[in-house]
């Protein structure tokens, strides 16, 4: 994907408003820009979450890739009083003026701008989760990709998973397919902005799926794409929401600045991601899936680990041979 046509997605989702619960607008952008792709279908469950499928060939799927729609913002009660969704601490909610959207408000803040190799914007979590997933399907159809796989695209994360519980409940997918969360996250545990993508071996909550964990791990050292691995646990994401549901699931986030519009100074300012962390992100699923399609386990960093033991359990058979007389004189067992 050229870097224009990156830039103009991001400017298209994220100029697009969204809230807790109120996310129509982005799940008719998600839609407007899937319409052209001929090999994704895109549904939605009974709750409104999408559920896109790119299908090429007959490869049987592996993974779904899940981001959230809402980003934590104003709603407009039946009573005409403003409340507040999401996890912004209270003493906050007066520290920048609002946007109102018909019956839901967004911080007065800016779009979309890119500067500085950044991208910053009023609501990074999780519409870039959302970009990335679009992406990843474009790509697919560039390459004429062999492959199946899914875009999840969940409602209402930021008051609890609803969406992503509601699709875990009744999960629609076939059986071992297993589910990645794309996220943005507050550093932690050692991983800092524009070093890569992160992938998570867990959340504050869980720990993750070892086998997808691995495949994203090689895919990133087969495709030298940079990448941290580490314990992104400043909070939870929907692979442990999905987990508690009995759904096998990975995660990887790009390190987020001004986590929840909460800037160092005790103000409310735009998010910002480091746009080459996004690429990275975007290069790496896109191999993910591919290899994953193709269907390699033998080049698997742990299978290879695996066949270096075994070559070294046949080099020391002769010690364990020549230590014998030593174990049958001194081992008390006898
Ligand atoms: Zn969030």
């Amino acid at each position: 994907m050229t870097h224009a046509t990156l830039v103009r997605l991001l400017r298209q989702v994220l100029e697009t408003p969204t809230a807790p619960f109120h996310e129509y607008h982005m799940a008719a952008t998600i839609r407007a820009l899937l319409a052209p792709l001929p090999h994704v279908t895109v549904t939605a469950d009974a709750f409104g979450n999408l559920i896109a499928c790119y299908r090429r060939g007959r490869k049987r799927p592996h993974l779904a890739f899940g981001a959230h729609l809402d980003h934590p913002g104003w709603v407009r009660t039946r009573g005409g009083a403003a409340e507040f969704l999401g996890g912004v601490p209270a003493e906050r909610l007066d520290r920048c003026g609002v946007r109102w959207f018909g019956d839901f408000g967004m911080w007065d803040l800016p779009a979309f701008e890119l500067k500085d190799g950044l991208v910053r914007s009023r609501a990074c979590d999780d519409l870039i989760g959302c970009v990335e997933i679009v992406a990843l399907l474009m790509e697919l159809e560039r390459l004429g990709a062999e492959a199946t796989v899914y875009g999840l695209f969940t409602r209402a994360e930021e008051v609890g998973f609803v969406g992503a519980v509601h699709l875990a409940k009744s999960w629609p997918l076939p059986e071992g397919v297993r589910f990645v969360s794309l996220e943005t996250s507050a550093p932690r545990g050692g991983a800092a902005m524009g070093q890569g993508p992160v992938v998570r071996v867990g959340d504050r909550m869980s720990v993750f799926d070892d086998a997808v964990t691995a495949e994203l791990l090689d895919a990133a050292a087969a495709e030298k794409v940079p990448v941290q691995r580490a314990l992104l646990d400043g909070g939870s994401c929907e692979a442990t929401a999905m987990q508690l549901y009995g759904i096998r699931s990975a995660a990887m986030s790009v390190i987020l600045g001004n986590y929840h519009n909460c800037a160092p100074d005790g103000g409310i300012d735009v998010e910002y991601v480091s746009l080459a962390d996004v690429k990275a992100l975007i290069r790496l699923i896109v191999a993910t899936t591919v290899r994953m399609a193709a269907g390699r386990p033998a080049d698997s960093s742990k299978a290879a680990m695996k066949r270096r033991i075994e070559e070294r359990l046949r080099a020391h058979r002769r010690h364990d041979r020549e230590s014998r007389r030593g174990w049958a004189a001194n081992d008390p067992a006898g």
